[in-house]
């Protein structure tokens, strides 16, 4: 590609409009910044300079152009990425032949991820009677499922690969885009679809839910991993509530699929859906770009809260802030605003607990106090940042009327059975560490006061 052509998408690409759409930036002087996409962290140190058209990064280093960002974000070759950048600036870019056909797998995949979103939806509308009963029934507005673009995949073994046959995808491709099943049959059949979008906006995968209890297979069928899709790498719904979720600085995150429509239609538009009810490192990960304020929103039954316990340590472990909301035991966040209204979710925020108190009061998972304690130390062992164990420290602590030191000497038992040099509680002891941590505890508390309440 001619220097000339590259220079004119840089130009027409503004740098700070291009980021913003994949993460928020925040206005500082006469720069923008944000949490580093490219690296965890926990204070903004990721600058965006509009006058210079660069970005840098001063926890990890990373910078560039426009053109490097949409690379390294979307994990693309720099042709894919002046591609995309030109495509979206309006530039019409000859390709060469050896571009052409790097022009990767993945892009392909994308591709046909977008088609078939459409033959789902088109399906929906077109034979999908009985599928718009059940979202009706379900009571799932229309404008919702326009805007998560729903679908309906067809009780049949072929329909959605004659179609994309007949788009000019190649039937070669077609095993590793994961809609398959090995005998190449539509994986997803008589379902409803859910597409799952990347948090930049792409359709990456499907979960598809059967319509009748008779059917055969699971409740739901989720895509597998491709090469566009890690399962525990995507939030379902982040890209569209990412921007309300820096904003409100504060995001829910729900188990399900239909938990998160609920909660969107009744105004609860800061949430996520984990789809599943194991929370991964990386999510927590992805999330804490937007917010460190985090409630866990799972089922009010006993593994729905035993899930958003262990949820909350992970969460606790990377630096956030966490609070449970308990549903009640018969309860999904779905049915519990269909039963009880929206504002009455509302109620359910504010009455929040943090983990060890949400533990204590806890009357559904059915462990004795001496149980809930051991889930406690348990968490407490699991968390290696120093600073994010004293606070839990402090909290059960607090909460079980215990000192300080009696529940920290407990991880340090358990420290030491397992790791019998143990040089951490050497260090632990001195009098300079102590100073150091009540100092960092006395910035946390205030700063958490600000920011969780
Ligand atoms: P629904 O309201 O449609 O019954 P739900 O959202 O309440 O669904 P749960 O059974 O609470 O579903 O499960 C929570 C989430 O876990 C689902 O939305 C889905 O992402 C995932 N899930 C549930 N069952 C399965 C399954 N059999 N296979 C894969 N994922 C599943
Ligand atoms: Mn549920």
């Amino acid at each position: 590609m001619d220097q000339h052509v590259i220079d004119e998408i840089i130009e027409r690409n503004d740098i700070v409009d291009v980021i913003n759409s994949y993460i928020p930036l925040k206005k500082t002087g006469s720069n923008f910044k944000a949490r580093c996409p490219f690296h965890d962290e926990k204070t903004a140190s990721f600058v965006v300079s509009p006058k210079k058209q660069i970005y840098k990064c001063f926890g990890c280093g990373k910078g560039g152009n426009v053109i490097t960002y949409v690379q390294e974000f979307e994990k693309i070759s720099f042709p894919e990425a002046l591609r995309k950048l030109a495509a979206r600036a309006g530039i019409t870019v000859k390709q060469t032949m050896q571009s052409k056909g790097k022009d990767s797998k993945r892009d392909l995949i994308y591709k046909i991820y977008e088609l078939t979103t459409g033959y789902f939806s088109k399906n929906l509308i077109e034979h999908g009677s009985s599928a718009l009963e059940y979202l009706a029934e379900r009571d799932i507005k229309d404008e919702t499922t326009k805007k998560f673009k729903l679908g309906f995949a067809l009780n049949s073994y072929g329909g959605l690969r004659n179609y994309l046959l007949k788009n000019d995808i190649n039937e070669k491709i077609l095993a590793s885009t994961g809609l398959f099943t090995s005998n190449n049959n539509d994986l997803f059949r008589e379902r409803i679809m859910f597409p799952i979008h990347s948090s930049a906006g792409k359709v990456v995968a499907f979960g598809g839910r059967k319509l009748h209890d008779s059917q055969s297979g699971g409740k739901y069928v989720n895509s597998p991993t491709t090469d566009i899709y890690t399962k525990g790498n995507e939030l379902y719904g982040l890209f569209d509530t990412k921007y309300t979720i820096s904003k409100k600085d504060q995001a829910l995150i729900c188990e399900g699929y239909t938990d998160f429509l609920r909660l969107y239609e009744n105004g609860y538009t800061n949430c996520v859906a984990s789809l599943g009810t194991s929370l991964t490192d990386s999510q927590i990960s992805i999330l804490r770009r937007f917010t460190e304020n985090i409630y866990m929103l799972y089922d009010g039954d006993s593994s729905g809260r035993k899930a958003a316990v262990r949820a909350a340590g992970k969460i606790l472990g990377k630096g956030c802030n966490v609070k449970i909301i308990g549903l009640p035991e018969e309860d999904d966040p779905d049915s519990y605003i269909r039963n009880n209204g929206a504002t009455s979710m509302q109620d359910m925020i504010d009455i929040a607990k943090p983990l060890a108190e949400f533990l204590k009061d806890d009357e559904v998972i059915g462990v004795d106090k001496k149980g809930k304690l051991s889930v406690l130390f348990d968490i407490l062992n699991e968390i290696e940042d120093e600073v994010a164990q004293e606070l839990l420290i402090q909290d059960i602590a607090e909460t079980y009327g215990l000192s300080g030191h009696a529940v920290a000497s407990k991880i340090r038992k358990k420290r030491r059975t397992f790791n019998k040099e143990s040089e951490v509680t050497e260090v632990l002891k001195t009098e300079q560490f102590r100073e150091e941590r009540e100092i960092i505890l006395l910035i946390i508390n205030t700063y958490q006061l600000k920011t969780f309440t």
